[in-house]
C-alpha cells in the first residue's frame, strides 16, 4: 500500500512530482492555510505532512495524529510554528530546509538594509505621487552611507555569516553577537565578537538573524533600542516577535533611531493600520526574504526529499529533533 501525504499548499511542480512518484499525495488547493479542524482530520490518516511556517502545528494537532504519522516536513528553515517537543514525544520526525535559502535571504537582508539607508521605497513613492518638483536638490532625500560603516549582526549563523560576507564587500566594520563564537567569521571576515550592548551602541546598521525562541522573544525592546545610535537603522528579516513593535514605533517616531527595514512582523499579515506603516522611515515587506524562483523550488524539493527519507525508514538529512531517533528508530 502506498503511503499517504498531505501537503498544506501547492508546491513547485518538481517537488510535487517527487512526492507523487512515491506516495498518494493530497494538496490543499487554497492560498490560505487549511483550517485547524481539517489538519486534525488529516493527521489521523496520513503518514506524512508537508507544511509551511503559516500552519500552526501545535500540540492539539500533533496529539490528534494516529501512530502512522511519522514525518512533518517544514518548507522553511525556521520551525517555531511546530511544537517540536510534542512531536518528539510522539515519535514524529520534524525536518526543515536549512542552507538552500541562506544566500537568497542574505541578499534580501542586504537589499533591505540598502533600501532603508538610501530611502529607496520612500523615493519610489515620491516620484510616483508626483512630488518631484526640483530637478536635483543638493539636500533632497539624503540617506545614510552604507560602505565603510559598522554593521552589527545579531545571530551569526548561516544567514548572519552570508550577510557578513556581503558587508565585507562593502568595506564595513563587522560586529557580531551570538550565543557562540564564530572563529571562521573572525578569521576570514575580520568579524569582531562583542556583547549585545556594545553592538547596539557602536553599529550604524543592526541586522537580526536569530531564530524565534523564548530567549529571543522581544530581544530588541525599548531598553535596547535606546542604546542604539540616533543615525542607526534596524533591519529585521528573522522573525517578527524578536522585535517589540510598540517600542520600535516609539523609537522611530521619537527619533531614538533613524529608520527600520522590516520583512517580518509580530502578527502576519500585519494589520494595515499598524502605526509602523504610517512612518516614512519604515521600509516594509511581506516576509519575502527567501522568495526567489530558484530558492523556493530548492526549498520545496528539499522538503520532499526529507519526507521521502523519513517515510522510507531512513534518517532524513535535515532532522530537527534528533532525540526522536530514540523514541522511534528510523526503520520502524
Ligand atoms: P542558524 O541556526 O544557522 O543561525 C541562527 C544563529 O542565531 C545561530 O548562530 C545561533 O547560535 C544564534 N542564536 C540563537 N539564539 C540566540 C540568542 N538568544 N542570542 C544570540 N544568538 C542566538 O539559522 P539561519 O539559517 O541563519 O536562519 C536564522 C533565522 O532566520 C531562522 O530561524 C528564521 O527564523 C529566519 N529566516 C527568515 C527568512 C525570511 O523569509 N524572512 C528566511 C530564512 C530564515
Amino acid at each position: 500500500m502506498r503511503k499517504k501525504v498531505f501537503v498544506t499548499r501547492k508546491l513547485p511542480e518538481e517537488a510535487l512530482r517527487l512526492l507523487e512518484s512515491k506516495f498518494d499525495v493530497e494538496v490543499w488547493p487554497k492560498e490560505e492555510p487549511p483550517p485547524k479542524n481539517l489538519l486534525i482530520e488529516k493527521v489521523k490518516e496520513v503518514d506524512g505532512l508537508c507544511c509551511l511556517l503559516t500552519d500552526k502545528i501545535d500540540a492539539e494537532v500533533i496529539n490528534a495524529a494516529g501512530d502512522q504519522l511519522k514525518g512533518i516536513s517544514q518548507v522553511a528553515v525556521g520551525f517555531d510554528n511546530i511544537d517540536v517537543e510534542t512531536a518528539t514525544k510522539r515519535g514524529i520526525y520534524v525536518t526543515n530546509t536549512p542552507g538552500v535559502l541562506t544566500d537568497t535571504t542574505a541578499d534580501y537582508a542586504f537589499a533591505l538594509l540598502m533600501a532603508t539607508a538610501r530611502r529607496i521605497s520612500e523615493a519610489d513613492r515620491y516620484v510616483k505621487k508626483g512630488k518631484w518638483k526640483i530637478p536635483w536638490g543638493l539636500m533632497m532625500m539624503l540617506g545614510q552611507d552604507v560602505w565603510g560603516k559598522t554593521i552589527g549582526i545579531i545571530g551569526l549563523g548561516r544567514i548572519g555569516f552570508a550577510v557578513a560576507k556581503r558587508a565585507k564587500g562593502m568595506n564595513m566594520r563587522i560586529l557580531y553577537y551570538d550565543v557562540y563564537r564564530n572563529e571562521k567569521a573572525e578569521k576570514e571576515l575580520g568579524a569582531e565578537y562583542v556583547e549585545l550592548e556594545t553592538l547596539l551602541k557602536e553599529s550604524d546598521f543592526v541586522t537580526i538573524h536569530v531564530p524565534l525562541l523564548p530567549s529571543t522573544y522581544h530581544l530588541i525592546n525599548e531598553e535596547r533600542l535606546r542604546m542604539m545610535k540616533k543615525t542607526a537603522c534596524l533591519i529585521n528579516t528573522s522573525r517578527g516577535p524578536v522585535v517589540d513593535e510598540k517600542a520600535l514605533y516609539k523609537a522611530l517616531k521619537e527619533k531614538w533611531i533613524w529608520a527600520a527595514g522590516l520583512d517580518v512582523w509580530e502578527k502576519e499579515p500585519t494589520d494595515p493600520d499598524n502605526p509602523l506603516l504610517k512612518l516614512e522611515n519604515v521600509t516594509a515587506s511581506p516576509h519575502i526574504a527567501s522568495a526567489s524562483y530558484e530558492t523556493r523550488t530548492r526549498m520545496a524539493v528539499m522538503a520532499a526529499e526529507n519526507l521521502i527519507a523519513t517515510l522510507e525508514g531512513r534518517v532524513p538529512p535535515n532532522l530537527v529533533n534528533k532525540d526522536v531517533l530514540k523514541v522511534r528508530p528510523p526503520s520502524e
